[in-house]
């Protein structure tokens, strides 16, 4: 069974021509499937053209947010609520092109795990959009080693195993498939049709890519060293207070050879403040790792994910 997963915000010009091309894309496969629409919190007549449709086709899944709360939460509810085994999220707008879900699933026959679109002709404003994103897939995929073209696309395909579970914030939904590589699902991306925007209007503009670096950085931080945070701080402190010896001895030499008195240099404030800030640095460090103790253990959170075990039936 396909779920197709679609965030919808005040998109009501473009859902009856989203229901049709999916129908058209989705039932010469001969698979069943379900298409979750999640309408977050629209304030146009999006919410009474989806139950319209919902009551006509059965296959139609709607799920209506109370106010809006964004695209991640629309698609992590979509998500959520879904009950295939293998997970197509797509954006509303008619932008992305459901006639690309047939190569989506071929290539996860291949023996993928996660298949991510690239929107090669991206119909997006260029001084807006598509540099700025350009921009930061470069980013990305240098700080997260996996090589994508557009993190950005919403058109994907997962198999069930690698996205149930997850747990998005923010601006995350376009980290899934390093998420998922990095526990040890096989990606790869396709070309996929963009389309202009034809009906209503973006709800994004240049701020995005400020949210997006900045949760590169917690994704980053979570996935290599949520369980050894002492790394990341410890290190941190260690350099601040190397830097504060250094500035000492180097203060002491002038000193010593020059008869430079400390007050006539800035040595003896870098000393003060970067040896406070590496002590301080390691003490939130240790912090940190007492929070990630109550973290996993509150939760009986494994440090290890199983991919299969044989033989053994009991639980540990
Ligand atoms: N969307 C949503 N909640 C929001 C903003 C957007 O559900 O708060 C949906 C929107 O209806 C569309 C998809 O997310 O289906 C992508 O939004 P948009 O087309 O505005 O993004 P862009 O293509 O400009 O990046
Ligand atoms: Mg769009």
């Amino acid at each position: 069974m396909l779920s197709i997963v679609i965030p919808i915000y005040n998109e009501q010009d473009n859902i009856p021509l989203l229901y049709e091309s999916l129908v058209a894309a989705l039932e010469p496969l001969g698979q069943s499937f379900e298409v979750v629409l999640v309408n977050d919190g629209s304030a146009d007549q999006s919410e009474r053209i989806l139950m319209e449709l919902a009551g006509k086709d059965q296959r139609v899944k709607i799920i209506n947010f109370r106010r809006n709360f964004g695209q991640t939460a629309a698609m992590m509810a979509g998500i959520d609520y879904a009950v295939g085994d293998i997970i197509i999220p797509m954006d509303g707008d008619m932008q992305n092109d459901p006639a690309d879900i047939p190569q989506l699933l071929a290539k996860l026959d291949e023996g993928y795990d996660v298949v991510s679109g690239w929107r090669r002709d991206r119909k997006d404003h260029k001084l807006k959009r598509t540099l700025p994103s350009r921009l930061a897939n470069y980013l990305i995929s240098k700080i997260s080693g996996i090589h994508l073209h557009d993190y950005g696309c919403s058109l994907k395909a997962y198999r069930r195993q690698v996205i149930k579970g997850i747990k998005l914030y923010g601006e995350m939904h376009r980290f899934v498939p390093i998420y998922a590589t990095w526990q040890g699902a096989k990606v790869t991306e396709i070309p996929v049709t963009h389309r202009e925007r034809m009906h209503g209007s973006s709800k994004y503009g240049l701020e995005r890519v400020l949210k997006v670096v900045l949760d590169l950085v917690v994704v980053k931080f979570l996935a290599q060293y949520s369980n050894k945070p002492i790394y990341v701080f410890g290190g941190f402190g260690l350099i601040c207070i190397g830097i504060s010896i250094m500035a000492g001895l180097l203060a002491v030499y002038l000193k010593l050879v020059y008869k430079t008195s400390f007050i006539l240099t800035p040595l003896p404030l870098l000393v003060v403040m970067s040896f406070i800030t590496g002590i301080m640095s390691i003490l939130m460090g240790l912090l940190a790792e007492i929070i990630m103790r109550t973290y996993y253990e509150s939760q009986s959170k494994p440090v290890y994910l199983i991919k299969n075990i044989l033989n053994i039936n009991d639980k540990p």
